[in-house]
């Protein structure tokens, strides 16, 4: 299987991403958008729909958080590990932002 890990830049807040290595890294470190382009496994960029995803709710596993991410179009809820360099002091307040878009 082919390893997708190229950098980009956010399409919610412009900042640009860099791949880090050996991650697959799907959201951005800053605004934790990120786009529903992989199915059920993370990185296989599997789903065609493409819209953004926001993080909805996280939760403190082995000292691990694990963000709970949706699709603003298609209602798809798809759980994943935080990066090493996401701002993750930021993650409550984000989530709070970003209920707007689920209503
Ligand atoms: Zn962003
Ligand atoms: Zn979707």
């Amino acid at each position: 299987m082919k390893k997708i890990n190229e950098s980009f830049v956010c399409i919610h807040c412009g900042e640009e991403i860099m791949q880090a290595a050996k991650t697959c890294r799907n959201h951005c470190p800053k605004c934790f958008c990120s786009l529903h382009v992989d199915g059920d496994i993370p990185g296989d960029r599997a789903a065609w729909c493409g819209e953004k995803m926001f993080p909805i709710d996280y939760k403190l596993l082995n000292s691990d958080y694990k963000i709970l991410f949706q699709c603003t179009k298609c209602g798809k809820q798809h759980r994943n590990k935080r990066s090493v360099d996401d701002e993750i002091i930021n993650l409550p307040q984000l989530i709070a932002e970003y209920k707007k878009y689920f209503m």
